[in-house]
């Protein structure tokens, strides 16, 4: 119902499924019927996403957003007969940029999986309200995209410090942590949409959470060495043994 519903992983999922071209129409600037202004953060999302999509190396022409009112019938007709014009002179997605298609399916699935991660980290720019169209284009930069995925950060679980309270694992909004009790907790980097909840859940005294930039994450704990025995358990079992 708002063009403030329109999430980057919308447009991405359209894109996904084959789509060339993907216009967003929108109530006018200034003009929205609730505080919101919900179409001041579809443009936003918007011009992120044309970033991401140059970032892939697909032409951000084939994503367009318009702002209009529902008595310009001819002023829609118009726009959208002129993206419709630009989408065929581009091409099929992908071939038009010479991108091959497994190349192009894994390349929107890296970055669809990096949506949640890329709105955490752009939330104040995200937010604000752009007033002037020059300001567009250079709302969000090349080199500031590309920065935020060659630094991407990711989450993992010190095994030396991991105490399996197992407070990560049921905040985890995904369920991307692997663990149990008295079990060594571990982050599936498959499904991590890098919230960082995890790094705000763990107790400090046991800080076993670590963010990491620029380089690898450490394999996961073999899940054979994942048990821990308490100390107590271990003193019972020396009880035991001694009085036989
Ligand atoms: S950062 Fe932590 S809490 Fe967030 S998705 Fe990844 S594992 Fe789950
Ligand atoms: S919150 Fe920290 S100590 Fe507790 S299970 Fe998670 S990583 Fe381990």
């Amino acid at each position: 119902m708002c063009s403030g519903r329109v999430d980057p992983e919308f447009l991405l999922r359209a894109f996904s499924k084959g789509m060339d071209g993907v216009f967003i129409g929108g109530c006018r600037l200034n003009e929205c019927n609730y505080v919101t202004h919900g179409n001041y953060d579809a443009l936003n999302m918007v011009l992120l996403c044309r970033k991401i999509m140059e970032h892939i190396g697909l032409n951000p022409e084939r994503l367009r957003i318009e702002f209009m009112s529902s008595g310009e019938g001819i002023l829609l007709a118009e726009v959208i007969n002129d993206f419709v014009k630009k989408v065929e002179t581009l091409g099929p997605l992908g071939k038009g940029e010479e991108i091959g298609e497994d190349e192009l399916k894994s390349k929107l699935e890296e970055v669809t999986r990096l949506i949640p991660y890329i709105k955490i980290v752009k939330r104040e720019k995200l937010a604000s309200r752009l007033e002037k169209v020059e300001e567009y284009d250079r709302f969000f930069s090349s080199e500031e995209i590309d920065k935020l995925f060659r630094e991407v950060i990711s989450y993992h679980i010190d095994p030396d410090k991991c105490q399996a309270c197992m407070i990560c694992l049921r905040k985890c909004p995904v369920e991307a942590i692997i663990g149990g009790k008295n079990q060594i907790h571990v982050i599936d980097q498959e499904k991590c949409i890098k919230c960082g909840t995890c790094l705000e859940a763990c107790p400090p005294r046991f800080d076993a959470v670590k963010e990491i930039s620029g380089k690898p994450v450490p394999p996961p704990i073999p899940e054979e060495k994942r048990t821990i025995v308490r100390k107590s358990k271990k003193n019972e079992d020396l009880t035991s043994s001694a009085h036989f």
